[in-house]
């Protein structure tokens, strides 16, 4: 080794000791604005992310095709499938599952089948009024089940300290105190980001850098989160945007579906494209 590569070797940023992951995305195979390939593109050329996972609402699919798609392009970021289950107590995130769960089951039975389909269970904008969110007593009354919930499937792997949105803003603090005082589950942060310009401002870092690396680490408590809060901007253009996918894109979609013989020209329902923006530097502990 010559000097000379000797001392372009030292001089290198030094590589992160923690890996980072976003495991809270959506995809426009239901109300994402953004398409798996964009999400991938993205996470891999603009973030510093080494894990993702596809969180669709009630939905696989774009989960299996992310991680088909990533690992036939080599990619540096590895895809976790998971989707966003809406039980009747509220959304949950099921990750390390290749299956849809049914909709508005207790949040009993629908931990108990995440578990029992090999997945972990992490509960989303805790307690926030804003969105369709576990609420304080089933936290409490799960965690009192202890050890029988444990045999039985009934517990959570972890909870959602930061989401960006407004959604999550309203209840950040809540959420620390119960679990600090109370819950002592791993935390986790995620985007929720539906999309290209937000993933990654909220994530995980955790010891190691694989899917794998993340599930030790949460059994171990030894992930923590990071991020920051969505400004206005961010809001309303995500709005304006989801609001138009809501009650024009999907509908749309779903007649086409039902509908096939009936052609639709697909330029009609070409989706507005939001502009791209680095995520800003995210502050630990924001709340
Ligand atoms: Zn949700
Ligand atoms: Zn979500």
């Amino acid at each position: 080794m010559t000097d000379r590569q000797s001392a372009n070797e030292s001089a290198s940023p030094p590589v992160p000791s923690r890996g980072r992951a976003d495991v809270h995305l959506h995809t426009d195979t239901v109300d994402g604005l953004q398409s798996v390939t964009e999400l991938l593109d993205y996470a891999e050329d603009q973030t510093d992310l080494d894990v993702v996972a596809i969180t669709d609402h009630d939905a696989i699919r774009g989960a299996l095709e992310a991680r088909e798609r990533a690992a036939q392009r080599n990619s540096r970021v590895q895809v976790i499938t998971g989707t966003e289950v809406t039980t009747r107590h509220g959304h949950l995130l099921a990750l390390f599952v290749e299956q849809e769960f049914p909709m508005l089951k207790t949040m009993d039975a629908t931990l108990a089948a995440i578990h029992e389909a090999g997945g972990i269970a992490i509960v989303p904008h805790p307690m926030s009024w804003l969105t369709t969110s576990l609420g304080e007593r089933t936290l409490r009354r799960i965690h009192a089940l202890g050890g029988a919930g444990q045999r039985s499937g009934v517990y959570f792997d972890a909870i959602e300290m930061l989401n960006p949105s407004v959604a999550g803003r309203v209840a950040c603090r809540r959420a620390r105190d119960l679990n600090r005082t109370l819950l002592h589950l791993p935390v986790m942060a995620g985007s929720d980001a539906h999309s290209s310009s937000l993933i990654g401002s909220a994530y995980t870092t955790f010891p190691g850098r694989t899917p794998d690396d993340l599930r030790v680490a949460f059994a171990a408590h030894t992930t923590q989160a990071h991020g920051r809060f969505w400004d206005f901007n961010e809001h309303r253009a995500i709005a304006g945007a989801s609001l138009y996918k809501a009650w024009v894109l999907v509908p749309a979609r779903k007649a086409r579906e039902v509908a096939g013989k009936f052609s639709v020209r697909s330029s009609e329902f070409e989706e507005p494209r939001l502009p791209r923006s680095d995520p800003r530097p995210s502050n630990p502990e924001p709340c």
